[in-house]
């Protein structure tokens, strides 16, 4: 019997339509004289963090939005950050705000995220935010949760009466994740470090959502043949052996591996894509959404603070 290729979610197109759509919205808001403005406070230099803001910023830019960028040192307390957050609390150009994470040690990031307007919280990551999201009340939610919500729907995969299974129970992507599939009525497993057989639970999941932060994690064994799954993980690998492991004979990945001595693999293993009837590679398929729902979310939030 010939092979069946599992499709491919193309999380570049779908995101490049979201900022279409984003982008058309702001055009629609500033002929209201209304123009959503995000703010983003990056601390001291983690170059990750200095990608990912940089690009935020960008993608601000081209879709019309305002955006401030504001670099305290890395030597900043708890204090001055919940005084820069304050004052964007209050500035009426800033619908949104974002705190990059991770936040240095001294500074106490529960403390200064909760200090956060509710209703500026584009991350969707204060309490308020969380509860509004389980009680089914209009809410900010996380961005990359968001995102594969969308990916699914533009993608026509059913949801509703769907078992879906997600890997990992953090408050920015587990929990909300589940939140969010539970209110498209999927029937929802959460799993995380403690469950036992994962397995035997992750083999019943039409849509499988793995977010545990482990390369490979999900092998082709703990997959039911034609299930969706979403991959939220970025993990990056440098040696050969771990390269072998996961893209042993492919060669397009191993010219890129070898020029940047490095290259990403998801939570789940290639060989397991294989077996599904649709997933989200890595790249390519969660992570460009996140910037995406932020800029989406900063968009509705600058509706929501004026009653549009
Ligand atoms: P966290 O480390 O906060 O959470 C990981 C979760 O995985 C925890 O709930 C943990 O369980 C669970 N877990 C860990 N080990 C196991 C195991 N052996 N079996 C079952 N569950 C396990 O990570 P995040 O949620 O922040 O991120 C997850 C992944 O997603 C990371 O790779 C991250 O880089 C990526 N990510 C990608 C984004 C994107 O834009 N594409 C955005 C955000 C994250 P327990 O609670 O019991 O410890």
């Amino acid at each position: 019997m010939p092979k069946v290729l599992a499709r491919i979610l193309d999380g570049s197109a779908i995101a490049a339509q979201i900022k279409q759509e984003v982008a058309e919205e702001v055009k629609r808001l500033a002929a209201q004289g209304v123009r959503p403005g995000l703010a983003a406070v990056l601390v001291g230099h983690v170059p990750a963090s200095e990608i990912y803001v940089k690009s935020k910023v960008q993608t601000c830019r081209e879709l019309g939005l305002y955006s401030d960028l504001l670099t305290p040192p890395d030597t900043v307390t708890t204090e001055d950050m919940l005084d820069v957050v304050r004052g964007l609390n209050d500035r009426d150009d800033i619908d949104g705000i974002l705190v990059q994470l991770p936040l240095p040690r001294q500074v106490e990031t529960k403390v200064l995220l909760d200090a956060v307007l509710p209703d500026k919280d584009v991350d969707g990551f204060h309490p308020v935010n969380a509860g509004r999201l389980q009680a089914g009340r209009p809410a900010l939610a996380p961005c990359t949760p968001a995102g594969i919500i969308e990916i699914l729907k533009r993608s026509d995969l059913p949801i509703a009466g769907q078992h879906a299974v997600v890997v990992g129970r953090s408050d920015i992507v587990g929990k909300p994740m589940a939140m969010l599939l539970l209110h498209e009525n999927a029937t929802v497993t959460i799993c995380h470090s403690k469950t036992r057989d994962l397995g035997a639970v992750t083999r019943e999941a039409d849509i499988l959502v793995a977010a545990i932060g482990r390369p490979g994690f999900v092998t082709p064994e703990m997959v039911k043949p034609g299930a969706t799954i979403v991959d939220v993980g970025i993990n990056r690998i440098s040696t050969r052996e771990e390269f072998d492991r996961y893209f042993a004979g492919n060669a397009k990945r191993l010219a890129g591996f070898e020029k940047r001595g490095s290259t990403i693999v998801g939570d789940v293993h290639p060989a397991a894509y294989e077996l599904a009837g649709a997933y989200t590679p890595v790249p390519g398929g969660v992570g460009p959404l996140t910037i995406a729902m932020l800029m989406s979310n900063t968009v509705r939030a600058a509706k929501m603070r004026r009653g549009l």
